[in-house]
């Protein structure tokens, strides 16, 4: 049997997203004939072309466009019409020595999403001139998406289609309504740029994976012209927002459209379901599978059946055309780029989270609650194995919760078998993150990471279970940054019993970690209390009363409340994000946060050395009683000529470091970096301790104490 497996428009115009290429890995392992569209990207190559745009441009009726940033665009189709082609190609890397035209302006024509342009020198300046042209080319590409939202079909975005009807659907009735209606031309372009992959393959099942609201649409219309055209075919849904809304659907009508839903992970009850369509298996070998018997949704679920970590294969990417990705860049800020910016290997450490505690997080659904870490030697292979397959060394781990212990393990991996690789992952801020885990994630080729700080209130901290206080975001920010590793946090409002004093206490918080230059970005969320979460299943714990206890027939996730709280959080909210914008641009630290508020708000109560105070560090640390000492320095120098002054030099990049040590430490450092040669670069601490119990009196803490010792730890020593 033969399956088709489709991301549906639209995620990220960048990468792919991993959900397929997972799948079709393990299917393909076990036999399976399987195939892979991301219907997303292939829509914007057919879309983004000379000639489909002359189509766009004839299709709007001049005399009805009353804008003046629409007419702007119709007087200079030409221009968009003959750049289009060139622009795509700069943004895929394939012509980059375009950005010099491109970088200068005037070779663009420029509508609205330029007037707001920033200084671009200010901005772009330190980045180079690729950069900026990515940027304009951004801009344009966001000027011609606008016109065809505005005048081709509302549904259009470059990361999402028609998402603002697929948001908080509690019934079907209007999203049927729009999938059953007349198709406008960007939604027969889907069509047809799917039908047309359809029957190059020929595949006797389609399975469309759902991440997010802005996905069902498309997936909707293109199973809609299988069942019209190929009724034969069985059509199967599952991903992220299948898992998380579509659990207690009551509404049979989705079952016009799709024969199957499937819930968690998808690689058993695919693989159960093909052998179920082959006649080798019976009805009730379904995995977390639902369907239409009888005019009523029948689930089956088996739900512990899932694949062992040990036995996932490497994701298969090389299905999908990772030449056609485009580069994007909305902003200068380095961190916020990783997003848009690069043909990011998407890879996954571990099945759910280590913690799964958070108040506000869906911890009761399998993605979170069932942790499994794989194993770290089998990612790295993994890493060169993607790596092979799309010719990009750099990485995104999108794990929720990346777990330190791992990625400690995996940097240790990386750095021996000495790949040069780039990655980022999202975290907790917890203490495990110390200097020298930083440090070697570094070494390791970590670039960035993401994590949580939520509302910067210890109280509220607590009380959502976050695991985390300011105190040690404060510390563990600093030891990624001072590694050099870019820091993201997200952040939230509107947590219920959150005062307005509380949130303003937050952001000044905020206002210090970017000052201290702890943290590069950040993004606030306003909380949105779902039913998966501790909160929704708990509300009065949190002091949240339901406004309804009511199931809906289609989707069920954000549930709505009401506290005791008397926040404007629409002012709020906008105060949060204009700060925090001016922050990531270095501006504005100077002011008092209560000035980027509309409204009236009381003045902080945080300190203004708040978190500089968190930072103190200790000066002389104990050895320590376990763990591995890994060298990260360039290099050394032993230098014993000279009987009476030995020194060891220690090479770093550009810079020497010299110390002289004690004559009685010869023989210990001399055999210290025998051991450590002999051992990669890797040793023991047991290890260094019986060196040294072997050649010095008063043992390990001599050399604790030792200036070479102190010279070692801060310039390569890392203890892990
Ligand atoms: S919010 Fe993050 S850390 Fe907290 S439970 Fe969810 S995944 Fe885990």
């Amino acid at each position: 049997m033969r399956i088709l497996l489709v991301t549906p428009p639209l995620t990220q115009l960048n990468t792919p997203y991993p959900a397929t290429p997972y799948l079709a890995g393990y299917l393909s392992k076990q036999g399976v004939d399987v195939f892979q569209q991301d219907l997303g990207i292939e829509l914007i190559d057919r879309l983004f072309t000379a000639d489909m745009l002359t189509t766009i441009f004839e299709s709007v009726d001049e005399a009805s466009v009353t804008s003046h940033t629409d007419a702007k665009i119709l007087a200079l189709r030409s221009r968009y019409v003959s750049t289009i082609e060139p622009v795509v190609r700069f943004l895929r890397s394939n012509d980059l020595t375009l950005a010099n035209r491109i970088g200068k302006r005037g070779f663009l024509p420029e509508g609205d999403r330029f007037r707001h342009i920033a200084d671009l020198e200010f901005l772009f300046g330190d980045l180079g001139v690729v950069d900026r042209a990515k940027h304009l080319s951004t801009l344009y590409i966001e000027d011609i998406s606008d016109f065809i939202r505005r005048n081709v079909s509302p549904h259009f975005e470059l990361i999402r289609y028609a998402e603002s009807l697929c948001i908080a659907l509690p019934t079907f009735d209007s999203l049927k309504a729009m999938v059953d209606g007349v198709p406008n031309l960007i939604d027969r372009l889907i069509v047809d740029t799917f039908s047309d992959y359809f029957n190059e393959v020929k595949p006797d099942v389609v399975g469309y994976t759902i991440p997010f609201p802005g996905n069902l649409y498309a997936a909707l219309a293109c199973a809609k012209w299988l069942k019209q055209n190929y009724s034969n075919v069985k059509v199967l849904m599952g991903g992220g927002y299948v898992s998380t809304e579509l659990r207690d659907l009551a509404d049979p009508r989705l079952f016009e459209y799709i024969d199957y839903l499937l819930y968690d992970d998808g690689e058993i009850s695919i693989l159960r379901l093909l052998e179920y369509l082959e006649g080798n298996r019976g009805e009730d070998s379904l995995v977390r599978t639902s369907f239409l018997k009888d005019g009523a949704i029948v689930n089956v679920s088996n739900a512990l059946l899932d694949v062992p970590g040990g036995e996932r294969p490497a994701p298969l990417y090389s299905q999908l055309p990772i030449g056609k990705y485009l580069d994007m860049v909305e902003t200068a800020n380095p961190m916020l780029k990783l997003w848009s910016d690069g043909r990011w290997n998407k890879l996954i450490l571990a099945h759910g989270c280590y913690w799964a505690k958070c108040a506000f997080c869906d911890v009761t659904l399998d993605y979170i609650k069932r942790f499994e870490p794989y194993d770290a030697t089998a990612i790295v292979d993994m890493m060169e194995n993607v790596m092979g397959q799309t010719g990009q060394s750099g990485f995104h781990f999108v794990d929720e919760a990346a777990p330190p212990a791992l990625l400690k393990k995996i940097s240790l991996e990386i750095i021996r078998r000495g790949l040069t690789v780039s990655w980022w992952a999202n975290v907790r801020f917890e203490r495990s993150f110390t200097r020298d885990l930083c440090l070697l994630m570094a070494r390791a080729g970590c670039i960035a990471v993401s994590g949580g700080l939520e509302v910067a209130s210890d109280r509220l901290l607590a009380l959502m279970s976050k695991g985390v206080d300011i105190k040690q975001t404060a510390k563990v920010t600093s030891a990624f940054s001072s590694a050099g590793i870019l820091v993201h946090a997200y952040l939230m409002y509107g947590f219920p019993s959150e005062t307005t004093q509380e949130t303003i206490d937050s952001l000044e918080v905020v206002r210090q970690l970017f000052e201290q230059k702890l943290i590069q970005s950040a993004f606030w969320h306003r909380f949105a209390m779902t039913v998966h979460s501790p909160a929704g299943c708990n509300p009065e714990k949190y002091g949240a009363k339901f406004l309804s206890n009511k199931k809906n027939p289609f989707a069920n996730n954000e549930i709505f409340f009401t506290d005791n709280a008397d926040t404007d959080l629409e002012m709020l909210g906008e105060g949060l994000r204009k700060a925090t914008y001016n922050y990531m641009h270095s501006i504005g630290f100077e002011k008092n946060v209560v000035t980027w508020f509309d409204g009236k708000v009381p003045q902080t109560k945080v300190p203004p050395t708040l978190v500089a105070g968190c930072l103190v560090t200790v000066k002389n640390e104990h050895f320590p009683d376990s763990g591995t000492l890994v060298w990260l320095a360039d290099g050394y120098q032993l230098l014993l000529t000279d009987s009476r002054r030995p020194k060891l030099h220690i090479f770093n990049q550009s810079k020497v470091v010299e110390v002289i040590f004690r004559l009685e430490e010869i023989g210990f450092w001399e055999d210290f970096f025998l051991l450590l040669e002999e051992k990669g670069y890797f040793i023991g601490v047991e290890e260094v301790k019986a060196l040294a119990k072997a050649h010095l009196d008063s043992g390990v803490e001599a050399i604790s104490a030792s200036k070479v010792w102190k010279s070692l730890r801060k310039n390569g020593l890392a203890i892990v």
